[in-house]
């Protein structure tokens, strides 16, 4: 992922590197091809315009005070505004004594995955983590989870089919202080799209639940539609983070660059790799170094 992008940025910096000043028609021609990357990674275009205006303000700001723009501050403009989309520093979710948080997303976005990747990452914190497989209507998912549990070595709660949200809250309480479990991570029904039913239900376990975290995970290779989706959970259910998922795929980066400002919300953490530890926490700074090289 990005490598096309960083190939791209790399080259339209590289391009001014060779003089020693460069002039306000360099500048804008480097801004030009910056544009020009940043479409072709699929990055919004809302992104894109805040993008460039930031890097060109930033520039010429310099300019001012040196009367000249070396080719060192462009890229540390551009660094600057990469981070920036990103997501500026790294934000990870608060963790209390007593956590429950829930995970939300399309189905085939690599949710349950993720759960059980972020049961492992707490646990070898030294957390106490509980899955609950709160598919209601899916065994296969529940099945799936309770799998995933066994891999990583943490206990799943299953629901029933059919069960009610109150049922479900009071068997997870029951389970959670019996087994003194103090990160509660349930993996919700997922649906192959946003629809109706999907929003309603989710909508009700969470008014059940009260979750202080509802962790949407995006499919990072389905780039725009990622954001799409990301915008009708954050309207209807509500969302406080975001997990990437699929990073190690050959997606060109546009959701990764567009999540934070078109959905709002940090992106916390980034699936590189379909295995339990394939899981890392998003540092928007490195990120945008490693694209710049
Ligand atoms: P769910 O339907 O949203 O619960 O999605 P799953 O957790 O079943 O994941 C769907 C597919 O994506 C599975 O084949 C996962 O192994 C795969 N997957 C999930 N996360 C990642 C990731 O970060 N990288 C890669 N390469 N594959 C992933």
């Amino acid at each position: 992922m990005f490598e096309k992008l960083a190939a791209k940025l790399q080259e339209a910096i590289d391009r001014l590197r060779g003089r020693g000043r460069i002039g306000e028609e360099d500048l804008k021609s480097a801004l030009r091809e910056i544009r020009r990357a940043l479409i072709d990674a699929d990055v919004n275009v809302e992104v894109i315009r805040s993008f460039v205006e930031g890097v060109r303000e930033r520039a010429l700001g310099q300019k001012v005070l040196e009367s000249f723009t070396p080719a060192e501050v462009v890229l540390a403009t551009v660094y600057e505004a990469l981070k920036e989309a990103l997501g500026g520093e790294p934000r990870q979710p608060l963790l209390k004594e007593r956590n429950l948080w829930f995970l939300v997303g399309l189905q085939g976005s690599g949710k349950t995955t993720t759960a059980a990747k972020l049961a492992l990452h707490y646990k070898a914190k030294g957390r106490r983590p509980l899955l609950v497989a709160a598919d209601t209507q899916r065994p296969a998912a529940r099945e799936q989870l309770r799998l995933l549990g066994e891999k990583v070595g943490v206990p799943v709660l299953e629901v029933m089919d059919g069960e009610s949200p109150a049922s479900i809250r009071r068997r997870v309480e029951e389970r959670a202080r019996a087994e003194v479990r103090d990160l509660v991570l349930v993996d919700t029904a997922g649906r192959l799209q946003v629809d109706e039913p999907l929003m309603a239900e989710l909508a009700r376990l969470k008014a059940a639940m009260s979750p202080d975290e509802v962790l949407l995970v995006l499919d990072a290779m389905t780039g725009q539609e990622a954001l799409a989706v990301a915008r009708a959970f954050e309207e209807k259910v509500g969302v406080t983070g975001l997990v990437l998922t699929k990073l190690d795929g050959d997606a060109r980066g546009g959701a990764a660059l567009s999540a934070r400002q078109v959905v709002g919300k940090p992106i916390y953490f980034a699936g590189v790799s379909e295995r339990p530890e394939g899981l890392e926490p998003f540092y928007p700074d490195r990120l945008a170094g490693r694209i710049l090289g």
